[in-house]
């Protein structure tokens, strides 16, 4: 391995919605420099499995995880389990009631898409024909396959953003539930792109308290196309809450051409990569 390995904690296969299998994705990793990589999909483990041959084989070293949908005071939060047991039969029991709750509220969603003149039955079946466990970007990729938007990101802008005609709130777990789950089986809590989520400065305060009382581990301080002023942000929640940094690019697929794989920032000086504690 290099001197100072490129890592990459945060990405998406086409077991969530990611565009590539898990294996091209850890064959684009390697491609791309990438040493250590993590495989993070939305609720799901199912392409741990796939990616760990193809990290053998690319000679590449794979950090087994998954991003949890969480909820905090109704907003939706993620959090990402680091070196998981993929196998632990509580973790799959779990990710099996997420999976239930993705494929409930998407049924809603399509419901109300039918309610605003939009062909809600066709949508589901456009869904469910993908792969990967059904999230908001199935949905927005079925309304633009069927032509009924332009892009990709009008189906957030007039339907399933907050606030719009088909935006719910699944029933996530709460926040300290998920990061119980994901230490029961031997994983790091790292909470995921702190900027993204719709909360005031002090709500994002209180939200971090929370997360490090129930025993959250790592911050998401480096995430895939934020600037230095965010990086600097995230930089001093996570000394001010004892918390690790990690680096993650957010990979869904070489489409989104300005979020590629392993290009990231380096960790500003002061935060304790979290990598640190596993030899990296
Ligand atoms: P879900 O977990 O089902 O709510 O879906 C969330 C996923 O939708 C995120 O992980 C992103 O991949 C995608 N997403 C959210 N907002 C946008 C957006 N404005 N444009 C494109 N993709 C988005
Ligand atoms: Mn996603
Ligand atoms: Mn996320
Ligand atoms: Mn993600």
């Amino acid at each position: 391995m290099n001197p100072t390995p490129i890592i990459d904690l945060h990405t998406h296969s086409n077991c969530s919605d990611g565009s590539l299998t898990p294996a091209a994705l850890v064959e684009r990793a390697r491609g791309a420099g990438v040493d250590v990589l993590a495989l993070t999909d939305h609720d799901t483990v199912a392409g741990l499995d796939e990616a760990q041959h193809a990290a053998v084989a690319a000679g590449l070293k794979l950090v087994p995880g998954v991003e949890v949908s969480a909820s905090w005071r109704a907003q939706a939060i993620h959090v990402l389990g680091l070196w998981i047991d993929p196998g632990s039969p509580a973790l799959r029991e779990r990710l099996a009631a997420q999976a239930e709750r993705r494929s409930v509220r998407m049924r809603r969603m399509c419901a109300a898409l039918g309610k605003v003149g939009l062909p809600g039955d066709e949508l589901l079946a456009a869904v469910l024909a993908q792969p990967g466990v059904p999230t908001r970007s199935h949905l927005a990729q079925a309304l633009l396959s069927g032509g009924h938007i332009d892009r990709l990101d009008d189906a957030f802008r007039k339907y399933l953003g907050r606030g719009k005609a088909a935006h719910f709130n699944a029933e996530w777990p709460t926040l300290a539930e998920v990061v119980g789950w994901i230490r029961e089986c031997g994983g790091v809590a790292c909470l995921a792109h702190p900027g993204r989520y719709a909360l005031s400065a002090g709500a994002r305060r209180q939200m971090l308290a929370d997360f490090v009382a129930a025993g959250g581990a790592a911050l998401e301080v480096i995430t895939g196309g934020n600037g230095a002023a965010h990086v600097e942000a995230s930089a001093r929640l996570a000394m001010t809450f004892g918390l690790s940094g990690s680096s993650g690019s957010d990979f869904h697929g070489p489409q989104q051409i300005w979020n590629p794989l392993g290009r990231l920032a380096k960790l500003p000086d002061g935060v304790i990569p979290v990598w640190r504690a596993y030899g990296l």
